[in-house]
């Protein structure tokens, strides 16, 4: 039998943009209900060890995430599994549909859906990940001290990752299907300049090569995009850095989007361009992507519908009074 729920906050998503907000909401009296999609703990549950979470110097994502949930829950989230098909936002309540079927109705809602780091579908790629293929230099870099590294793509991310990850490599090869890189000058300067940069130009790549015994990557087999010839580039890493897509579905007709599909917020802010809805986390920031400004734009949606919220209780009992 579905059931339509009712609450002042329903929270979509259930990363740490989402959990937090579920902490702070439930902090300010508001019975939030948070919706978990079909990844609870978001992209997180997907990694080993996360050592740039403040308070732990080293946590498994999975436990990581499975604590935020607690601490939501704790302080009195509803948590709810169920993945949100369809959410009309064109009028207060706003009603959100379930895969389960129920109904949730909001007098807010917070947008906390991620965002996923675009692959390129190999079958090799989905073998090593976790195991030397990574699409995030600032949690797995460090992995690679005096390595040899890789990294796929031309756009800001992959020169921003591959300039990261010479901290770290030995060497760090750039491998591009273009003769050109899309990313920003001043950024594809500082990569020509860096001494343990090569770059292998119209290449893609056809297998990440490696062993099982133990589990890991010894290097890709690139091919020439014009002559087909096949390079292979030794390499302990290989970081997949050909973009991210914003988990912007539910809402890409209804909300002002930028940047390829991320939702837009007033800057310094998470209200998005309907009052009453509100966006944290990766699905509306395309620089940062971290867990930490996810779980800090979580707090920042809380407390913007908290504000919304009383001053909607406001102009209710303005109007009550004036009748009465
Ligand atoms: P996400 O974590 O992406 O969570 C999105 C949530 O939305 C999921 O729970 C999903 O189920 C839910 N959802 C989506 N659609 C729906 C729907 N229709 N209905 C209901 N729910 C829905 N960051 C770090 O700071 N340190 C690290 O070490 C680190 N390591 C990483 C390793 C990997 C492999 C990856 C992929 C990322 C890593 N990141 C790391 C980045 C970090 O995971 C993200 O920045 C962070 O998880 C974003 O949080 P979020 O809450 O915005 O969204
Ligand atoms: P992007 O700009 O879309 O670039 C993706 C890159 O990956 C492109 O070079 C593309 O090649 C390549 N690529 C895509 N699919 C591929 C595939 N299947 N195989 C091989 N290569 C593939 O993505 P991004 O670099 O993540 O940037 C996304 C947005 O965030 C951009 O607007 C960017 O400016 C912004 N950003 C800004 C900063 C910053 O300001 N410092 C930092 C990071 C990101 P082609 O070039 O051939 O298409």
């Amino acid at each position: 039998m579905s059931e339509t729920h009712h609450t002042k906050v329903l929270i979509i998503g259930s990363g740490p943009a989402g959990y937090t907000a579920g902490v702070y909401a439930a902090r300010a009296m508001l019975s939030p209900i948070l919706v978990q999609g079909m990844e609870p703990g978001g992209q997180l549950t997907t990694t080993t060890e996360v050592e740039n979470y403040p308070g732990f110097t080293e946590v498994q994502g999975p436990e990581l995430m499975v604590k935020m949930q607690d601490h939501a829950a704790a302080m009195g989230t509803t948590i709810i599994q169920d993945i949100i098909t369809d959410l009309d936002l064109t009028k207060r309540p706003f009603t959100a549909r379930g895969d389960s079927g129920d109904i949730y109705t909001a007098d807010s809602v917070i947008l906390a859906t991620g965002a996923r780091a675009k692959w390129l579908g190999l079958p090799s790629e989905d073998k090593f990940k976790g195991f030397g293929v990574s699409a995030c230099a600032t949690c797995d870099g460090f992995f690679y001290r005096e390595k040899n590294i890789v990294v796929v793509g031309g756009g800001n991310t992959a020169v921003e990752e591959a300039l990261f990850l010479t901290n770290f490599g030995q060497k760090v090869t750039l491998i591009h299907r273009r003769d050109e890189l899309r990313a920003e000058k001043i950024l594809q300067n500082r990569l020509f300049k860096h001494p343990k940069v090569e770059v292998l130009w119209d290449h893609t790549i056809d297998e990440i090569v490696g062993t099982d015994m133990p589990m890991g990557v010894t290097g890709v087999r690139a091919r020439h995009v014009k002559t087909g010839a096949i390079t292979e580039v030794p390499a302990d890493g290989v970081f997949i850095a050909i973009g991210h897509a914003p988990a912007s579905e539910l809402v890409k007709d209804v909300l002002e989007l930028h940047n390829g599909g991320y939702v837009k917020v007033e800057p310094g802010t998470t209200r998005t361009s309907i009052p009453g809805v509100f966006a944290a986390g990766d699905l509306t920031d395309h620089v940062y992507r971290q867990a930490v400004t996810s779980a800090g734009m979580g707090c920042m949606a809380a407390l913007d519908a908290e504000k919304f919220i009383a001053e909607m209780d406001d102009v209710t009992e303005t109007v009550v009074t004036e009748i009465a």
